[in-house]
């Protein structure tokens, strides 16, 4: 490793300031660019409305980014009746962008956690998976993401994750290995401490036994 050098502060290394949006016109330019890279003629027929129908596409795909997570669970209930057993969502569908490829990558999220005083509507929990899936992502911090804004916003006894996924990046391109699913799981509180508490969740997802973490 060189050594630190001296005080010369200009080249100070920060955070990359955030992009000028471009405008839609750019960006449907951008299109045009990567369909003649991709070896065909942006001005045939079929392809001419393609940039326009792309950019469109991409608002949906990252729509996440115009959305506060916390702002989802903003509302929260206190009078549960003293119910403090785990909550599960299992099977939650989403679709997601790989940051590296830019291509899919699609699964289910399974969200469990342990009330402390309050709780938060089943939708909700379904809504803070799309607006961090809607963004570029890799899977390991879209579980790790979800994990600690339920964690901060309930403060409950424990949160647990997983992501099952199957990564386009991986299945159509690369080592082109069809049918491989990646799992990740986030284990905050209770979850990461009580084995039993892990273990209840993992069967009630049905979670491959053999992880352990
Ligand atoms: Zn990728």
């Amino acid at each position: 490793m060189k050594p630190k050098t001296t005080k010369k502060t200009t080249a100070k290394k920060t955070a990359a300031p955030a992009l000028k949006k471009p405008t839609r016109e750019q960006a449907e330019a951008a299109v045009r660019t990567l369909i003649s890279w991709a070896g065909d003629n942006p001005d045939r027929e079929g392809m001419v409305n393609t940039p326009r129908r792309v950019v469109k596409s991409y608002e949906e795909f990252f729509s996440g980014y115009t959305k506060d997570p916390k702002n989802i669970l903003s509302t929260t209930f206190t009078d549960v009746g003293g119910y403090d057993e785990m909550i599960v969502l299992r099977d939650i569908a989403f679709s997601s962008y790989c940051e590296h490829h830019m291509v899919p990558f699609t699964g289910r999220v399974h969200i469990a956690y342990l009330p402390n005083d309050r709780v938060v509507g089943l939708s909700k929990l379904a809504r803070l998976v799309d607006v961090f899936a809607k963004r570029l992502q890799i899977q390991e911090k879209l579980t790790a993401e979800i994990a600690n804004t339920l964690s901060d916003v309930l403060n409950p006894k424990g949160v647990a994750v997983v992501v099952e996924a199957t990564h386009m990046c991986m299945t159509t391109r690369g080592v082109n290995k069809t049918g491989t699913v990646m799992q990740t799981s986030k284990l905050l509180g209770r979850f990461r401490s009580d084995p039993r508490t892990r273990q209840e969740f993992y069967s009630l997802i049905n979670f491959p036994p053999h992880h352990t973490r």
